[in-house]
């Protein structure tokens, strides 16, 4: 099956994360090529892209007082570790209504110092709520659970424990959807979502109160992992580096995504945008007989990650057609077994693209079903 050039998107690219890096990520790294790609992460040329980055996210974010923008390696996955080891103290509770949400709890589910995790569960495209339980220290959910297209708040638990933190895993949230910090201790994310970067480093926005937890924890309380350690990060971080050695590319791409949203109008502009493209998903398949929002509370449909069902129609074909067309990546979550297309809204897409893609969809669907 042929889809017509004319109807093709300007960039095929609408992955989840992985997602799109726009050209002008590639050429900030070229133009850092042999001017830092291949030296010292010790060395101030590097050091001043990690201060970018940091003070780039500072500022994107509207930092809360006393709050710092700390980074290492390994990606949100790595920071779940990290997380378990420095921030959980006896008894957490995740809401899991998503694969994501799921993995931070089985990871606090398996710690032996970790006395409860208790999970609160939901079904997929639905969202799980929090409620205040005494001796839970520790609260846990995705703002964006990316497995299935859940938006959640970012806000305190009303009736939680005095000091309790609450850790929101932002990955594919941030830089795409506006946000209170201050709500959150933990507001960490990695690079490869709406800022479209590479994979394998983690940041986090942590509070004074999380920041205390980490150094009581592991400094007096328990073992930790020199490698997980959230206070060796910390270090690191105020130095802008990083404990190991860091993929430079990453930094250089992430750099430039910063410097660009902040340039375009910063967290308020992008949310907008996502917003825009996420919309057209939803409202086209609202006008589609074969076709609905995963997510039925338009209330929790993502801004950045729009999942469409489809019904007599096999997704997985369209899917293979856009693919041979080079529009890619709109496959549901693999584990998820849907019969759906999720596509990446991140600010990097043009909503012209969405627009292309959906054309696209219909064509395809026209053609599958005559
Ligand atoms: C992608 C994603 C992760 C995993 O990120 P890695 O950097 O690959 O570990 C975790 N949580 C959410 C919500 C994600 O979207």
């Amino acid at each position: 099956m042929e889809i017509p050039a004319e109807l093709l998107p300007a960039d095929g690219r609408f992955g989840s994360g992985p997602s799109r890096v726009r050209p002008a990520q590639v050429d900030a790294l070229t133009a850092a090529g042999a001017r830092l790609l291949g030296t010292s992460h010790r060395q101030e040329p590097v050091r001043a892209l990690v201060r970018t980055v940091r003070h780039g996210m500072a500022e994107l974010f509207d930092l809360p007082e006393g709050y710092e923008v700390v980074l290492g390696n390994g990606g949100s996955t790595v920071f779940w570790d990290v997380a378990t080891c420095c921030l959980v103290d006896r008894h957490v509770q995740h809401l899991v209504h998503g694969e994501f949400g799921g993995k931070f709890a089985t990871a606090t589910a398996q710690a032996p110092f970790v006395a409860g995790s208790d999970h609160v569960v939901a079904p997929p495209g639905q969202l799980a709520r929090p409620h205040a339980v005494r001796g839970v220290d520790t609260y846990a959910w995705a703002h964006n659970e990316t497995s299935t297209g859940v938006i959640a708040p970012v806000e305190r638990v009303q009736g939680a424990d005095d000091g309790a933190l609450l850790l929101v895993d932002a990955t594919s949230a941030a830089g795409g959807v506006e946000v209170d910090v201050s709500q959150a201790d933990a507001y960490y994310f990695a690079p490869q979502k709406a800022f479209g970067s590479d994979g394998g480093l983690w940041l986090a926005l942590l509070s004074p109160a999380a920041l205390e937890r980490a150094a009581r924890l592991s400094t007096t309380e328990r073992w930790v992992p020199p490698s997980l350690s959230l206070t060796a990060a910390l270090a690191s971080s105020r130095k802008d580096e990083t404990v190991n050695t860091p993929a430079l590319a990453t930094l250089v791409m992430l750099a430039e995504q910063v410097t660009w949203l902040l340039d375009q109008g910063g967290l308020a502009w992008a949310a907008r945008r996502s917003r825009t493209s996420s919309d057209l998903v939803y409202s086209w398949a609202e006008q589609r007989p074969w076709a609905s929002p995963s997510v039925a509370d338009p209330a929790l449909r993502s801004p950045v990650v729009a999942t469409v069902d489809l019904d007599g129609v096999d997704a997985a074909e369209v899917g293979r057609v856009l693919r041979a067309h080079g529009v890619v990546d709109t496959e549901p979550y693999r584990k998820l077994g849907r019969n759906q297309l999720r596509v990446g809204t991140f600010p990097s897409v043009e909503p012209a693209d969405v627009e292309a893609l959906l054309a696209c969809v219909d064509h395809v669907v026209e053609r599958l079903t005559a």
